[in-house]
């Protein structure tokens, strides 16, 4: 893919809930969400799911003894968001910055992300990695790096979780996980920040069906993310955040349904790019 572009997008985890490493579902993909974003002059990485640890690996083949700015996105602190970063390879490399931004105040962030490293959980605290580490409240300090401005909206989640506008260029990509629609004033503020996207990404973890049963649960379904996507007049609708209990076979039913209310409707896939 050459450097024509505004934004490109690559999916390194697409999986909701926990890890799914089982042939029948690797089709799609078995990591937890984690998201690359580039512009031509640097890249950012969305959420640090079990997909991270391969970006990680990735992130320093490329930069091969350079230093690494890296600007993460969090979405949110629930298992399947987090649990790439004890394994994620840039914190272990000294002249690394890692910089993480989450609605959330600085201390707080960093309280959450060395808790999941403390002991009895994990053998190093993440004071003891060596790549430097910032922590930053994105909604007082407003994201624009490597002319990628992030707006972040609140979602309806349990714990809360923050949703993202990316612009650059003129492009824009929205990113909604986790979410759980039904919530008057959050559904109307996510069509706000979706609306005219080039690209929804969208939690779509349920099936219709599904959902009567996992209600309050914290997800969405593809019907709504269609729902979404129509409202808002977005170019391209991606179901995102997949059921650990839909294997492939279920996950191309489900585009079939999807695309018969939205038609430019995708499923992610780990592995897979879009460039803008
Ligand atoms: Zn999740
Ligand atoms: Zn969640």
């Amino acid at each position: 893919m050459g450097d024509n572009f505004a934004l490109r997008l690559k999916f390194w985890g697409v999986r909701g809930t926990i890890p799914t490493p089982a042939p029948s579902h690797m089709g799609y993909g078995g990591n937890t969400t984690c998201l690359e974003v580039r512009s031509s002059d640097g890249v950012i990485m969305i959420d640090a799911g079990t997909g991270a640890r391969q970006f990680g690996t990735h992130l320093q083949n490329e930069f091969n003894g350079a230093n690494l700015n890296l600007h993460v996105l969090m979405t949110h602190f629930h298992w399947d968001h987090i649990q790439g970063l004890p394994h994620f390879a840039p914190l272990f490399s000294p002249g690394n910055k890692i910089i993480f931004h989450s609605s959330r105040p600085p201390e707080q962030i960093r309280g959450i992300l060395e808790g999941q490293m403390s002991d009895p959980y994990y053998p190093i605290s993440l004071n003891y990695l060596p790549a430097q580490r910032d922590f930053v409240d994105i909604c007082s300090n407003p994201f624009r790096q490597f002319g990628i401005a992030a707006h972040p909206f609140p979602l309806h989640h349990p714990q809360s979780a923050t949703g993202y506008r990316l612009e650059s260029k003129g492009k824009v990509i929205t990113h909604a996980s986790d979410l759980e629609h039904g919530h008057d004033k959050l559904d109307k503020t996510l069509r706000e920040f979706a609306q005219d996207a080039d690209v929804l990404i969208y939690d779509a973890q349920y099936t219709p069906n599904e959902y009567s049963s996992w209600k309050g649960r914290g997800h969405s379904t593809w019907l709504q993310a269609t729902r979404v996507a129509r409202d808002s007049n977005v170019g391209r609708l991606i179901l995102f955040h997949h059921d650990p209990n839909h294997d492939d076979e279920c996950m191309t039913a489900i585009l079939g349904e999807a695309r018969r209310h939205f038609e430019n409707t995708d499923v992610a896939t780990e592995g897979s790019e879009i460039a803008l």
